[in-house]
């Protein structure tokens, strides 16, 4: 690891501001991707600016028909949240199945979504149920926001605050872990609202997508059966020592499958 300088602001404002003036500084916050990064020299920032003491950035709301969920709150929080598991059960379920137990109390919901990993897992819920990234600056609707590999509509100096999810009549969330890793080989996150279903997709491409076909079928039947014989294309998806495209392909459609069963269940 190289040497950095080290700040712990106290106000967003005063972390925006820091961000914009040392060249080359990045926040941290639960520090569970960007510590490693550093200790294997992958990244080697001139300063960190320390999210922990901002007391504002953490907690939920419940908001009668959405939740906001604040940027610093750890996994752990939002996987044993009450609110949570009783409006957005398919959400906790996410939450509870990151990483391990170490990661779960440190990793923070706005440090999974600025890092876009493409084998998270929020990013399928975020996606999936259509939220909106709230910033320093802006408010950001989730199909706007995932741009591709590590890549968001982030701009520098702009800060994640919250993210607010509305309330869908039923979500559901399953995935294929990578046995090692513990991240998504795929993972699938269906949400059905009044006018419509959202299905997304992480772990088989270079980011977060989304299904048409299969929201489709879902709309006019929800149900398992309905997205059985829908095939994805292997055009951009990712084949690695982990996995060949055809076989990510071919477990969107099974995790699909489960999670509408979980969704119904
Ligand atoms: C062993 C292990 C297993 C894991 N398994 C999984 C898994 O199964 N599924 C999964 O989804 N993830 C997994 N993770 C990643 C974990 O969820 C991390 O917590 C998450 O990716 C990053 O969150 P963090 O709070 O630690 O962010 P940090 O590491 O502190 O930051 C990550 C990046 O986001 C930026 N950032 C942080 N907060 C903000 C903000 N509020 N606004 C703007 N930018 C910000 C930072 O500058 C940095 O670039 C795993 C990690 C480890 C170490």
């Amino acid at each position: 690891m190289k040497p950095f300088a080290y700040h712990q602001p106290d106000g967003i404002p005063d972390a925006a501001k820091l961000l914009i003036s040392i060249e080359d500084s990045k926040l941290v916050a639960g520090g569970m991707t960007l510590i490693p990064t550093l200790k294997q020299r992958l990244a080697s920032p001139a300063a960190l600016v320390d999210l922990s003491k901002l007391g504002s950035l953490k907690g939920l709301a419940d908001g009668g028909t959405t939740i906001t969920i604040g940027a610093m709150t750890p996994h752990a929080v939002v996987a044993a949240s009450k609110l949570v598991q009783t409006k957005i059960p398919g959400l906790a379920a996410l939450a509870s199945m990151i990483g391990d137990p170490a990661v779960r109390s440190r990793g923070t919901i706005g440090g999974s979504v600025a890092n876009n990993d493409p084998a998270a897992d929020y990013p399928a819920g975020v996606l999936g149920l259509g939220a909106t990234i709230i910033t320093s600056k802006r408010e950001i609707a989730a199909d706007k926001f995932f741009l591709g590999l590590f890549e968001t509509a982030l701009e520098p100096g702009e800060i994640i605050t919250a993210i607010r999810f509305p309330m869908p009549l039923k979500a559901g969330y399953a995935k294929f872990k990578a046995p090692a890793s513990r991240y998504a080989l795929v993972g699938v996150f269906v949400a059905k609202f009044a006018d419509g279903v959202r299905v997304a997709v992480t772990g088989a491409g270079p980011g977060v997508f989304r299904v048409p076909p299969m929201e489709s079928a879902l709309s006019e039947n929800f149900d398992p059966s309905a997205i059985a014989a829908i095939k994805i294309n292997t055009d951009g998806l990712t084949s690695d020592i982990h996995a060949e495209a055809d076989y990510r392909a071919h477990l969107v459609t099974v995790m699909a499958k489960r999670a509408v069963d979980a969704a119904l269940s």
